[in-house]
């Protein structure tokens, strides 16, 4: 008999690997997770996306008929930033119900959370349509372990998701697409004494803004996730004061809704910009996750969550973007719900930290639903 698993203890020990990304390196870090839950019966595959960028799958259950739950998270983390942490970001100090650490809140404490369940579950599983645990590497910069696992087809089957992200234990029923793209503009150079026999490219990048100013997307607004968004995020263009720039670039970043496509939306503003000579380039796609909030399996997570959140959830999706996406494809298209400890304003923050008495809610909440998935 395995011994139950603090999922606090665990959350501290996550902490102390450092799997900031870049360069992530999170090998080390998903080996402890997997070697726990082998010995606790899993089956764990180990994929790696590149040298030392390892993500995990650890299953448990008979396989055949009914599909098994997945849960999800990713190991790395976003960089400390240049303010002064107060505490330090690997040690896993404690404040009260405060427990501080890069990664506290995005989501080493949703991981440990969803294997101490999984563990402590493990042994009335074996004959049970079971248990999927999807750990994956490389999330903060383009879902890299994610798209990996999806691209190669080694996921498998899946019935449902639950995104282990930052929540604060609310259930989130999808995030927006996000698209980013960067355009060119590009010119002719000249001495800046005699600007007339150039051709800026600045000037032409100033009347892409404007129209992109004016950009309506295909779809206006989503009942759930609101209306699309467009933000031009960097510029940059020309060398020294003195001669006339010939390229200029920009980048942009898009929220998407359902009922955009990506491709489309690059076409459509490659036409739009076409009468500046613009040059329109997708950098980042990030596909958009979202459940119907009346599926039957999301009715019952909302009803599971009633307790933690105080009032039966209303739907609603979260502002960032997650590897459930890409995952959600990989399996297939099953309903997928974003659940987790930590909390969602301190993602990213300097001294972050996670509330332990959450931890200790969420390994609850993920224990009743992998039990009730089972019947
Ligand atoms: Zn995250």
């Amino acid at each position: 008999m395995i011994p139950a698993r603090d999922p606090r203890a665990l959350t501290r020990e996550l902490l102390a690997f450092n799997t900031i990304n870049p360069p992530g390196m999170e090998r080390a870090c998903a080996h402890l997770l997997g070697s726990m839950l082998q010995e606790a019966g899993y089956r764990v595959e180990y994929h790696e996306f590149a040298e030392g960028r390892t993500s995990l799958i650890a299953r448990i259950g008979q396989g055949d008929g009914k599909a098994p739950l997945c849960f999800t998270g990713h190991i790395d983390t976003v960089p400390l930033g240049a303010a002064h942490w107060r505490h330090d970001a690997f040690a896993g100090e404690t404040d009260g119900d405060r427990l501080y650490g890069r990664g506290s809140t995005d989501m080493k404490s949703g991981i440990a959370a969803f294997v101490c369940a999984a563990i402590e579950l493990a042994p009335h599983l074996a004959s049970t349509p079971g248990l999927v645990l999807v750990i994956t590497a490389g999330e903060e910069i383009g879902c890299e372990g994610a798209k990996f696992l999806a691209d190669r087809k080694l996921l498998g089957s899946a019935g449902a998701i639950v995104v282990a992200e930052p929540t604060d234990n609310y259930p989130y029923v999808g995030h927006k697409g996000l698209a980013w793209f960067e355009i060119e503009t590009a010119g002719v150079t000249a001495h800046g004494s005699m600007p007339e026999v150039g051709d800026n490219a600045i000037v032409k990048m100033a009347r892409v803004i404007d129209d992109l100013g004016k950009y309506r997307f295909p779809v206006e607004s989503h009942p759930v996730m609101g209306k699309p968004t467009l933000n031009v995020g960097t510029i940059r263009g020309g060398l020294n004061t003195n001669s006339v720039p010939d390229r200029a670039s920009i980048t942009v970043d898009t929220r998407t809704v359902p009922g955009i496509e990506h491709a489309h939306l690059c076409k459509s503003l490659a036409s739009l910009l076409a009468p500046h000579g613009a040059h329109v380039r997708q950098i980042v796609d990030t596909p958009l996750l979202y459940t119907e909030p009346e599926q039957e399996w999301v009715a019952s997570v909302f009803e599971a969550c009633t307790p933690y959140v105080g009032a039966r959830p209303t739907p609603k999706t979260i502002t960032f973007s997650t590897d459930g996406a890409d995952l959600k494809r990989g399996f297939g298209g099953p309903p997928a719900v974003i659940l987790g400890p930590g909390e969602p304003t301190l993602a990213h923050q300097t001294d972050e930290w996670c509330s332990m008495n959450r931890i200790g809610q969420s390994t609850e909440l993920f224990r009743s639903l992998m039990r009730d998935w089972q019947r």
